[in-house]
């Protein structure tokens, strides 16, 4: 028997046993089966049967339950029109547009499913902080600030949600719905070492483990099935193992590909397991109301909700041209999402995309030194995180935040990537003076942020190659986890002395403290 990988094709063809022996007349043998089975493979195609061997099974395994494309009796699936509105009914396959991405064609129910896991800690700044102190157990926990100061509250605990309280509401309002909860400012460096110990255990079970943020990740169990026997016992260890390890509470939910899996966690929210089985994925996504789809946000909802489109059953009705029309290339999105079509990879070790810090002053802000020393103070934070996670910046970003709330950004394309401060930190100066300039109007906030980043500094034509920007950078860093990271300061960074508390190892400490890196 010739074995014929479909990729590889008749040029590098795999013997069998009995091809082994070696004799002129086997290997014409071979060479001739396998241009057989191409010749068939390519009629197939020309068929139109499908451009894979497997495509028949495939087609098979879809056709009881295609979401994405429409199996119609009597018609090939491009034999809708595509204006026609199908109404989605619990017995029916569902309609949509005939077209189907050819990127996300594999991953849905069948054939090649994947195993992801989506893990995310329970409210994570509010449980760290009930762990440290358990006395705020069974306390409403709102973590971001404290009840007079400006801000938003960052994360708040599931008591605190009872009240109407969530994160990214300002810690005025949070007050007032929950006067009597514990308020706190949080520390940025202790959460940072819960997260740590929370992916060196993921990292434990799969070498596919991105990290959406700093309490949530993707596993990918999909390579990994020679050494487990059951993925879902898998996943409940790794559940198990993080909640005794870290003591912190999380929710697990697994699909055949990210959308779904974190989907699965919502549902599994608080502290829970969901695994949505294969062949159930349809049930699970008809009656979820559609802003649990990362895509729609309240301005989407407004218009589906005109449409009297509840939830997520409802979607499956309107074809991809219409959300298209709606709303763009969201509109594609949602199509995709609404049928949890996702073939976005678990990115390991990716680059990040951006690094941004930015602070909330005080009070108001006026006095352009002060500005420019809190701009200063940000840009080394910021450079030291481009040096953390070893990256240069093509674009430098400022923005401003005036006291009627109004921000503007401004930002520059850079062809040489940059990571020193002092390069860094005087584009930022030049477009933060440029964009204040015809302002009235004191600041709020002041933010800096690089994106577009790199690895690697290319290596320019015109200027002789140096490292001394980064041995300058490695100096200083050394330099600052000997004596702590106040014993290197510009002169500029120094007039923050007069505003903030300094400690030894953090640095100021600016008003938005949890969120001081
Ligand atoms: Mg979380």
């Amino acid at each position: 028997m010739v074995n014929v990988s479909p990729s590889r094709g008749a040029s590098a063809p795999a013997f069998g046993p009995s091809e082994l022996d070696g004799t002129p007349a086997a290997a014409r043998a071979a060479f001739r089966r396998i241009a057989e089975s191409r010749e068939a493979r390519d009629a197939d195609r020309e068929r139109g049967d499908g451009h894979e061997p497997h495509s028949e099974i495939l087609a098979n395994l879809r056709a009881p339950r295609n979401l994405a494309g429409v199996t119609r009796p009597g018609g090939p699936p491009g034999a809708r029109s595509e204006g026609q509105v199908v109404k989605a009914s619990p017995n029916k396959a569902i309609g949509g547009g005939p077209r189907q991405d050819p990127a996300t064609d594999y991953t849905p129910f069948m054939g090649r499913r994947r195993f992801i896991i989506h893990i995310d800690i329970d409210a994570f700044f509010a449980s760290v902080e009930v762990l440290l102190n358990p006395a705020l157990r069974s306390r409403p926990v709102i973590v971001g600030g404290l009840p007079h100061e400006r801000g938003v509250a960052a994360t708040c605990s599931y008591e605190a949600r009872k009240f109407g309280v969530h994160a990214g509401m300002s810690l005025r309002d949070a007050y007032k719905l929950c006067p009597h909860g514990a308020f706190i400012r949080g520390n940025y460096h202790v959460y940072q070492s819960f997260s740590e110990r929370f992916f060196r255990i993921l990292h434990e079970y799969s070498p596919d483990v991105e990290d959406a943020s700093l309490d949530e990740a993707y596993l990918d169990l999909t390579r990994c099935r020679p050494i487990y026997p059951s993925f879902s016992r898998t996943a409940r260890e790794v559940k198990a193992r993080v909640e005794r390890e870290t003591g912190l509470k999380v929710s697990v939910g697994v699909g055949p590909n990210k959308i779904m899996a974190k989907l699965a966690t919502k549902r599994a929210k608080p502290a829970g397991y969901f695994e949505i089985e294969p062949g159930r994925e349809e049930e699970f996504l008809r009656d979820l109301p559609i802003d649990s789809l990362p895509g729609i946000g309240p301005k989407s909802q407004v218009i589906l909700r005109m449409l009297n489109i509840q939830k997520i059953g409802d979607l499956w009705g309107l074809p991809r041209t219409t959300l298209h029309s709606l709303f763009g290339l969201c509109g594609d999105d949602i199509y995709l999402q609404s049928r949890g079509l996702d073939s976005r990879p678990v990115v390991t070790a990716a680059v990040p995309k951006s690094v941004s810090r930015e602070t909330t002053f005080l009070q108001d802000l006026w006095d352009r030194r002060l500005l420019l020393a809190h701009l200063a103070y940000l840009c080394d934070r910021l450079t030291l995180g481009l040096r953390e996670c070893r990256c240069y910046a093509h674009v430098i970003e400022v923005k401003a935040r005036y006291s009627d709330f109004q921000t503007e950004v401004r930002r520059r394309l850079m062809i040489m990537p940059r990571q020193e401060m002092a390069d860094i930190y005087k584009i930022a100066e030049e477009m933060f003076l440029q964009l204040i300039a015809g302002s009235r109007l004191s600041l709020r906030l002041v933010g800096v942020k690089a994106s577009d980043l790199v690895r690697a500094r290319p290596l320019s034509l015109f200027e002789p190659y140096s490292d001394k920007p980064e041995r300058l950078g490695a100096a200083v860093d050394r330099v600052r986890e000997k004596y702590g990271f106040g014993s290197v300061l510009t002169v500029r960074e120094k007039m923050l002395d007069e505003v903030y508390p300094f400690e030894r190892n953090r640095g100021f400490v600016l008003k938005t403290a949890s969120l001081t890196r």
